[in-house]
């Protein structure tokens, strides 16, 4: 099943006509995860015995990808780009960066030290994840500090590159840049956080001068170094430390081709410039697709001659085949100003955020298929383009091509008149409650008579082994709807009777019909479609299949208000509705590239302001619209925060502008990195949110200590549900203790940090049971 799963990197090829790739990242996700929940359940190390076989397996799985690369004619084809765990972990690698706590005593990196990084072994945890940019990737943040050491402990880029040679095919090897590497680092623990991370740039240079020094030895004519960092706000001390250290390499790299690697998005013209002036650099590297501003910026600061352009126009991260006379035009217009033999074709990015292979789906029909391109047919269209530019046409492939693109801009499956329009309707209009928050929690209190600090979980409860076999089995055929209704029913109630014993306040009804928070909805929304193998590798061996929106989305029929009906009729509780909000559905998902993202993102808006008004009809008095992933959209340029948040806001409320003062809208949202956008969620105008917030007690609550004034019902999570670890009462009571002494009492929630759906019962019960009671010792003591 390994195969399945591989991944191709991003390709490059060479205008000339001769073929070339650039592999981005290959990686094997052995165990793909059937959801798209941010949980970061680490998985046991690989005991030694196993070694050899993973060994094995890597080493097949790269001989197949750089051959499939050059047998699609890609002539620049990327190696260093394999990764047991983590891509972006070979830097640190690499440089033998390697945190005190995890006792290496130097020498070759081995697995045990890479794995206790990367997952955390019995006594040491594993390194901090974060998002990639703006991907649904997270890489492992770097650790470093003015005593880290810094030693050449990692001879991968060499040996792969080896590697590919004695099979006969000649690589880039591909590194990290060093200033991207720094700035994506953090200051490790201990380690004042204004310490310089730049600082320690001319004491890992060095190291990067011995790895380009046996490249060089190893017959290596070209290198790519990777700095995206450049399409980030940088400062001009932060560019400053681009043109140093690159002039500090200049005399290590002569006698290569470099090329400077960047990705997701413009480069603003002031980085442009430094890039484009950089000692010993002769090819540079930008996303066309998501770089809008790319082509003109060329146009209008020119581009030095002689040197390389490799043009990002196949999409790297999407699954949309591309518009191959749009992307050919664009490369015209580079070939005129960069010189015919200086132009490359490239993807516009790693291919390692889009699905792998068109060929493995089996479930999607024709007409949708041929709109599509994952990796493997991504290279193809490389190959394609560059042969086109020079002159080598392939007329029937264009022609295919162009009656995919005409096909999927007249389909009536993609398009929706009466959702279009409505759509339409809502542009320019504000959408709002009619009453404020204050006046609606009296009215919703009136109705719920809740006690203060009211205690509620997130959504889902533990999903067990069962209840995924019967998910299974109904889809499958293999039960029937009405034994599926009924074991669904059963657990419910097992889910509702535990809370009742537990004195929980507002209730929910734990999910177990739902296998994942968007595809959940996505399958019973019209314009989506689902891969079977569409996997995209999220962190470590842990994947996520996102849907694909290909059309006009509309809600043909109630999603929910069956189970959530069934769920309050078991008890005379506030049982929650549940839902996914728009943004995130939108934001795990691959999105149509025919329209706006704010477009599709209204759409969704309306379909869900439907599922809401049918529930608050159904007599459900509390609804929840997750909004897990709304931050995760956010741009990675300053310049472009507003307009997004404008619109993505916008969109959650237009969802419940329409409900009456007394029904309570909850929203939940993960990861607690909200500061700098506290603004916009007190704009969405929920009347109570709950947020992650147990790993970072101080983090959230500083916002609200520095006088953010914040009158809506709040739930900063009291314990963190990633880890299987009992929070005692104390601890609980503790945390909220210091919660009010920022926020009023009579706004403040009780609730773990998310959904419960990868925790065990004999985890779940003591810790509620333990949250429950702090609630009511601190109820006593107010
Ligand atoms: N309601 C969802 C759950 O409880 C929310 C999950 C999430 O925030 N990722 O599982
Ligand atoms: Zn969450």
């Amino acid at each position: 099943a390994l195969r399945t799963w591989r991944r191709l990197p991003p390709t490059l090829e060479l205008a000339s006509g001769s073929k070339c790739q650039r592999q981005g990242l290959s990686t094997f996700p052995a165990t793909p995860s059937h959801t798209t929940t941010k949980s970061l359940t680490r998985q046991p190390c690989l005991a030694l015995s196993q070694n050899a076989t993973l060994e094995k397996v890597a080493t097949d799985l790269r001989a197949s990808i750089w051959k499939q690369m050059s047998e699609a004619g890609i002539k620049y084809i990327p190696s260093n780009t394999f990764s047991y765990y983590d891509q972006f972990f070979a830097p640190p690698a690499m440089l033998g960066a390697v945190p005190e706590r995890y006792s290496w005593t130097g020498g070759e990196i081995g697995f045990s030290t890479y794995f206790s990084m990367a997952r955390g072994n019995a006594s040491v945890p594993a390194m901090e994840m974060t998002k990639w940019f703006d991907t649904n990737y997270h890489f492992i943040v770097p650790e470093l500090g003015p005593n880290t050491k810094f030693s050449y402990a990692s001879h991968k880029a060499v040996s792969e590159y080896k590697e590919a040679k004695a099979l006969g095919v000649e690589t880039v090897p591909v590194l990290v840049g060093p200033v991207s590497y720094l700035l994506l680092s953090k200051p490790a623990k201990g380690v004042d956080k204004s310490f310089s991370l730049l600082s320690l740039l001319s004491s890992i240079l060095p190291v990067y001068k011995e790895v380009v020094a046996e490249l060089k030895a190893a017959g290596s004519s070209w290198i790519q170094f990777d700095e995206p960092t450049l399409v980030l706000d940088l400062d001009a001390h932060q560019l400053a430390a681009f043109s140093a250290a690159y002039a500090e390499l200049e005399s290590a790299l002569s006698g290569l081709n470099v090329l400077i690697e960047t990705y997701f998005a413009d480069i603003p013209a002031e980085s442009y410039k430094t890039l484009t002036s950089l000692s010993g650099v002769t090819a540079y590297g930008f996303d066309l697709v998501r770089g809008t501003k790319t082509l003109d910026l060329v146009k209008s600061e020119g581009f030095p001659s002689g040197k390389y352009l490799f043009a990002g126009v196949v999409d790297g991260r999407n699954i949309w085949a591309d518009d191959l006379v749009a992307s050919l035009s664009t490369l015209q217009s580079l070939e005129a100003i960069v010189g015919k033999d200086k132009l490359v074709v490239s993807t516009s990015c790693s291919l390692m955020h889009t699905a792998v292979d068109l060929v493995n789906e089996t479930k999607l029909d024709s007409e949708i298929k041929s709109w599509l391109a994952f990796a493997a047919q991504k290279v193809v269209e490389v190959n394609a383009l560059a042969k086109a530019l020079a002159g080598q046409k392939d007329e029937a492939y264009f022609v295919a091509n162009a009656a995919a693109q005409a096909s999927r801009r007249s389909s009536p499956r993609v398009t929706n008149q009466e959702v279009q329009k409505a759509a339409a309707a809502l542009k320019g209009s504000d959408h709002r409650r009619a009453t404020n928050v204050s006046a609606r929690l009296d009215a919703q209190q009136k109705k719920l008579n809740l006690p203060v600090l009211p205690t509620t979980t997130i959504g889902s409860f533990p999903q067990t082994m069962d209840l995924r076999r019967v998910r299974r089995e109904y889809k499958a055929k293999k039960i029937s709807e009405e034994e599926y209704v009924s074991a669904i029913k059963e657990e419910i109630s097992k889910v509702v009777k535990i809370q009742e014993e537990l004195d929980i306040d507002v209730l929910v009804h734990g999910e177990p019909e739902r296998n994942d928070m968007v595809e959940y909805f996505g399958e019973q929304l019209s314009g989506f479609a689902f891969t079977a193998n569409g996997w995209v590798q999220s962190y470590g061996s842990r994947c996520v299949k996102p849907p694909i929106i290909y059309g006009d989305v509309s809600r043909p029929n109630p999603m929910t208000v069956f189970w959530s009906k069934m769920a309050q009729s078991m008890t005379s509780r506030p049982m929650k509705g549940m839902l996914t909000g728009p943004v995130t559905i939108l934001n795990w998902s691959f999105v149509r590239n025919d329209q706006p993202r704010f477009e599709t993102c209204y759409q969704i808006a309306l379909a869900i302001k439907k599922e809401v008004e049918d529930l608050e009809a159904g007599g459900i008095q509390v609804i929840q619209i997750d909004e897990a992933a709304l931050r995760e959209g956010l741009p990675l340029r300053k310049s472009e925060h507003a307009f997004y948040l404008n619109w993505a806001v916008h969109s959650f409320r237009i969802t419940n502008c329409g409900v009456q003062d007394t029904t309570q809208i909850h929203t939940h949202m993960c990861y607690s990195n909200f500061n700098d956008i506290i603004h916009s969620i007190i704009d969405m105008d929920a009347d109570v949110i709950t947020i992650e917030n147990s790993r970072s007690d101080e983090k959230l609550l500083s916002v609200f200590r520095e006088g953010v004034k914040y009158g809506a019902g709040i739930g900063p999570g009291v314990y963190d549900i990633h880890s299987p670890r009992i929070p005692s009462t104390e601890e609980i009571a503790d945390r909220i203790n210091k919660m009010l002494a920022v926020l009023d009492t009579n706004i403040l929630w009780v609730n773990p940090d998310c959904g419960l759906k990868t925790r065990k019962y004999t985890e779940v019960k003591p810790a509620l049971t333990n949250m429950v009671d702090a609630a009511k010792l601190i109820r006593t003591q107010l």
